[in-house]
């Protein structure tokens, strides 16, 4: 049955896992969608059961966000389309291996994929998100916070994805514009594999499923929550890493050194 629509969700990385997670779950709650990814025909199966399953309209957008041209052709498309509300800044590419045996020209992509595409996607869709009064999601990772878990290039790219929400969340606080910054730990998606390190080699008590992940997301962006840890039992924790950068924060630019450092 169509419902109201909530306006349009653009979502990257669509075709797959977390990102076909969120355009199932957004579908269902009323959104229109637009769907990114290389994977045509991934893309449209998705695009058919939705629109069978929810009467939404779902449009679908094959571009390579690594790839300069097609990255522009999205970007001007949330420029353009008044319709969207939301942006899920979802596509990403992950790895595993240590720096001594990582091909840097891997780690390039994933630069240009996790952090250019997503901060270019975030620069073209948020002057029509502020006149809308939209919401942002960004897909960061618990190595945001913890970047000795993995690949310290895609801890890095994640580190930037959380930084720049922060920033973006207290520039736009007077903007009516809703900003999530989802830290999702290992979730059951082909991103293992393609990151070198097939499922099969985790812990299972440390691999969530996707749609669990997707719907905890989801629940946290409902309950308002800027920084969301799906599985981290106590928010707490995560409100007393904050309160540390908090405290900090009136000290770390002053005119003269701490007195540790003063000969
Ligand atoms: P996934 O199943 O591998 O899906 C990745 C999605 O990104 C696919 O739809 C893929 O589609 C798309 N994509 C990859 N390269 C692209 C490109 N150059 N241009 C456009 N789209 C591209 O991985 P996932 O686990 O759902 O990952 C989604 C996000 O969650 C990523 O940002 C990842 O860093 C983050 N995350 C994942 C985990 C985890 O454990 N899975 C944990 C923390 C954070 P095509 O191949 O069709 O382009």
């Amino acid at each position: 049955m169509t419902t109201l629509s909530l306006g349009t969700a653009l979502i990257t990385g669509a075709s797959a896992g977390i990102g076909a997670l969120y355009a199932e779950r957004l579908a269902h709650r009323g959104y229109d969608l637009i769907l990114v990814a290389r994977s045509r025909e991934r893309l449209n199966a998705l695009a058919k059961r939705l629109t069978d399953e929810t009467g939404r309209s779902v449009e679908v957008v094959v571009a390579d966000l690594g790839d300069k041209a097609d990255l522009r052709r999205v970007e001007a498309l949330l420029r353009s389309d008044a319709s969207i509300t939301l942006l899920v800044n979802n596509a990403g590419i992950g790895a595993t291996d240590p720096l001594l045996v990582s091909d840097v020209d891997r780690m390039e992509e994933m630069l240009a994929l996790n952090v250019n595409a997503l901060m270019r996607l975030t620069y073209a869709a948020v002057p029509g998100l502020v006149a809308r009064q939209g919401t942002l999601i960004n897909i960061a990772s618990i190595v945001a916070i913890a970047p000795e878990k993995l690949n310290g290039v895609y801890g890095g790219s994640k580190a930037f994805v959380l930084a720049f929400s922060q920033s973006l969340r207290h520039e736009l606080a007077d903007k009516n514009v809703r900003v999530q910054v989802v830290l999702p730990g290992a979730t059951a998606t082909d991103f293992w594999a393609d990151a070198g390190t097939p499922l099969e080699y985790l812990p299972s008590a440390i691999v969530m499923k996707a749609d669990n992940l997707v719907d905890a997301a989801l629940s946290g962006l409902d309950q308002g929550e800027f920084i969301t840890v799906p599985s981290l039992p106590e928010i707490a924790d995560l409100d007393g890493y904050e309160a540390a950068r908090q405290k900090m924060m009136p000290n770390l630019s002053l005119n003269i050194p701490a007195a540790r450092y003063r000969l």
